[in-house]
Order: C-alpha cells, then sequence, then structure tokens
C-alpha cells in the first residue's frame, strides 16, 4: 500500500487552546503549519459547558469557543487536519511522526500540545452526572455550588487544594480518601484540617454518585468504608473528582524527560524541551496552571520559540 508523506516546517500535535494558539501565531510567521487534531478536536473545552474565564467572554461555551479558535487557526492559515499521531521520532531529522491515517509527517520543528486528561473513578453513575453535579475541576465549576454542599474526592494536593478553593462557594465541603493520611503537602493538611467548612471521610471509597433525572442533578455520593465494607450516603449538589491527571506524554514518554508524573520537562519560562527543535506547551507540561489561558500563553510561546530555533538554523 502506498502511504502518503506530508513535510511542514513547524508540525503541531494537538487541537485544543495550546495547539491553536500556536497555529495561530506559527501561521502569522508564514511557517505554514500543519496541526494534527487527535480524537479530540478542540481538546478538554468540549467536555465542558459554561466556561467564564475565558478573557473577552463573560459566558462562552467551551465547544463553541474551540470551534472559534479552529476556524482562527484556519483563517490565518494553518492546516488542520484529522488525524491521530500513533508514533513519533524526535531522533532524527526531519523528526516523523505516523499517524493513524497511514500517512507519514515530517516536520523540521514540533509542538506538542498533547494536554492532559482528568483521571475518573470509572463508575457509570459518575459518567452520567459529568457536566450536571460531578466536575474534575473546581476552579470552572465551583461557582455554580454557592451555598451548597459538596464532596471532593481524593488525597493529593489537588484534592486539597480543591476542597480549600470550593469552601469559598460551599456550605460544607466533606473530602473522601480512601486511606488515612494524605499525599498533599503538609501545609496544605494544615489548612484543610483547621477549616471550620471541612469534614473528613477517611477510609472510603465512592462505590456510586446519587442524583434525580429530570432535572439531571446530584444529590449526595454512596460511600463505601474500605475495611469494614459499611455504606454512608453523604449528600451534596457537587461531586469534584480530584484524583490526578494523567499528562498525554505516551508519544515521547521515552524521548523526552518528564517529571511531576509524566509531564513534560521544558526550560523554565521557555517551551524548550530537552531536544532542540522540539517544543512543549499547555496541560502536557504544566501539571500546576492547567488552565485554558495559560495553555494557549503557552501555545504563542512555542510558536514564536519554534520561529526563532528555525531562523537560526
Ligand atoms: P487539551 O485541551 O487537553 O487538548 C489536547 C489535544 O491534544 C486534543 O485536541 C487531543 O485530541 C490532542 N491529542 C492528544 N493526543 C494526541 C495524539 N496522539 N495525536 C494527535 N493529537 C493528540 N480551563 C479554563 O481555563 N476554564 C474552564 O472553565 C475550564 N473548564 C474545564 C472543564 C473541564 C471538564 C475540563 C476537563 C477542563 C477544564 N479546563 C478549564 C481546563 C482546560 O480545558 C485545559 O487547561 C486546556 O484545555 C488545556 O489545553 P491544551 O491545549 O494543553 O490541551
Ligand atoms: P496525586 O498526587 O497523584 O494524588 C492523587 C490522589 O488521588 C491520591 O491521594 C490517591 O490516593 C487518590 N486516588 C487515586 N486514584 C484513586 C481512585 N481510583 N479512587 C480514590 N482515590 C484515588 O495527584 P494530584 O493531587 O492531582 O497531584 C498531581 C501532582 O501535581 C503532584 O505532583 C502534586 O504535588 C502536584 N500539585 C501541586 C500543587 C501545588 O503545589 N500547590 C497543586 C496541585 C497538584 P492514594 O493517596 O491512596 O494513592
Amino acid at each position: 500500500m502506498m502511504s502518503a508523506t506530508r513535510h511542514s516546517k513547524v508540525m503541531i500535535i494537538g487541537s485544543g487552546p495550546a495547539g491553536y494558539t500556536a497555529a495561530v501565531y506559527a501561521a502569522r510567521a508564514m511557517l505554514e503549519p500543519v496541526l494534527i487534531q487527535g480524537l479530540t478536536p478542540g481538546g478538554q473545552l468540549t467536555i465542558t459547558t459554561e466556561v467564564e474565564n475565558w478573557p473577552g467572554d463573560t459566558h462562552v461555551q467551551g465547544p463553541d469557543l474551540m470551534i472559534r479558535m479552529e476556524v482562527h487557526a484556519k483563517a490565518m492559515g494553518a492546516e488542520v487536519i484529522g488525524d491521530y499521531i500513533t508514533g513519533l521520532d524526535l531522533q532524527k531529522r526531519p523528526f516523523t511522526a505516523t499517524a493513524d491515517s497511514g500517512t507519514t509527517y515530517t516536520a523540521d520543528a514540533v509542538i506538542l500540545a498533547t494536554g492532559a486528561q482528568a483521571k475518573w473513578l470509572g463508575l457509570p453513575s459518575e459518567e452520567k452526572f459529568k457536566g450536571f453535579g460531578v466536575s474534575a475541576c473546581a476552579t470552572c465549576d465551583g461557582f455554580f455550588y454557592r451555598g451548597k454542599e459538596i464532596v471532593v474526592i481524593g488525597g493529593g494536593n489537588t484534592a486539597v487544594e480543591e476542597a480549600l478553593f470550593l469552601t469559598n462557594f460551599a456550605s460544607k465541603v466533606t473530602l473522601i480518601h480512601r486511606r488515612g493520611s494524605l499525599r498533599a503537602e503538609k501545609i496544605m493538611q494544615d489548612r484543610l484540617f483547621k477549616h471550620p467548612k471541612i469534614t473528613l471521610l477517611w477510609h472510603h471509597e465512592v462505590t456510586e454518585v446519587l442524583g434525580t433525572e429530570a432535572p439531571l442533578g446530584v444529590t449526595g455520593v454512596r460511600a463505601r468504608n474500605v475495611d469494614t465494607g459499611a455504606i454512608t450516603d453523604v449528600p451534596c449538589a457537587g461531586f469534584f473528582v480530584a484524583i490526578g491527571h494523567a499528562p498525554a506524554s505516551e508519544l515521547v514518554k521515552d524521548q523526552l524527560p518528564l517529571h511531576n508524573g509524566g509531564y513534560v520537562v521544558v526550560e523554565p519560562g521557555s517551551t524548550r524541551t530537552a531536544i532542540p527543535g522540539v517544543f512543549a506547551a499547555g496541560d502536557l507540561t504544566d501539571h500546576h496552571y492547567r488552565q485554558a489561558v495559560t495553555s494557549a500563553g503557552m501555545g504563542c510561546m512555542a510558536a514564536l520559540d519554534a520561529e526563532q530555533w528555525l531562523a537560526e538554523q
């Protein structure tokens, strides 16, 4: 079978805010970028509804925002391709990617913008209420639970940070953790334990999200004591899953240094990775901020870094 090869000066892998912003900047620098969208055209914001912290839009639907970014990138001259990269060789020049379609993409510079995904418990009821009381982003959705009870699950920094942040809105926050000690930093734990609005439920796992059908909404979670098997129902209007994020670094895990559980390491203050000509932006490299606007900012930086690097070659 004949397979096509497509060369570009800059290949961008990923179509979230980082990828599309990199495409806008690279196209305007006349680098004729090729952007590969992956399995989720538009990225993580396409699985949410209201976005209220994208500057310039008081309210915008996540999927609409991402369509506008795609249109913008194309209008500036980026080639946006619906394909999925299955293999990436960064050891030889030009960099070479193999894709699901059978096409081989080669490029002088690569911008990695494959993002990250929140880890979920994997319960059918969790899936059912996603966006209707179940969330993995307190910054995004906390505001919707003013004066209501909230449950957070997890025992790391994210869970503790989210629980503390959610006290700004909630009347009560219950943190459920499967063990008897937290992984989070001690200073964060101190704040958590001292907080009058926060209750801890140790040694419990959540087995089901409880809710109503019409309107679709969460009324509580069913928790099981992992030692005794005893069941406790905890009432809440919002259930925040904070059991970690998984960066999509599979393509580069054996080729680039990773840290903090799989995030691509970049030189501080830049998007340069350990391999010259390979840049990383957005949630793939950011275990801390994980926001659309910061990802877009890093996408811009990656395109500017790539432009400068190509000019030096
Ligand atoms: P992502 O958006 O994760 O996009 C990654 C892209 O890479 C996808 O297009 C995917 O298809 C592609 N990709 C992955 N692997 C491959 C591959 N092998 N080949 C080709 N392409 C690939 N942030 C806010 O600022 N405000 C909010 O209100 C907000 N709400 C959120 C709600 C939810 C439910 C979630 C999950 C996140 C929310 N976030 C919010 C966070 C925000 O979505 C992320 O910070 C942002 O999307 C990260 O952008 P990114 O470009 O780095 O990657
Ligand atoms: P994490 O440190 O990996 O913690 C995940 C937590 O979720 C753990 O407590 C784990 O329990 C629990 N968990 C995992 N799977 C579960 C499941 N299926 N059911 C129930 N509980 C489950 O993840 P994170 O908190 O997102 O942090 C990721 C990284 O980002 C860390 O390096 C963290 O330090 C960093 N971070 C830093 C800050 C900060 O500095 N302010 C803020 C946020 C994140 P066990 O403890 O039992 O394993």
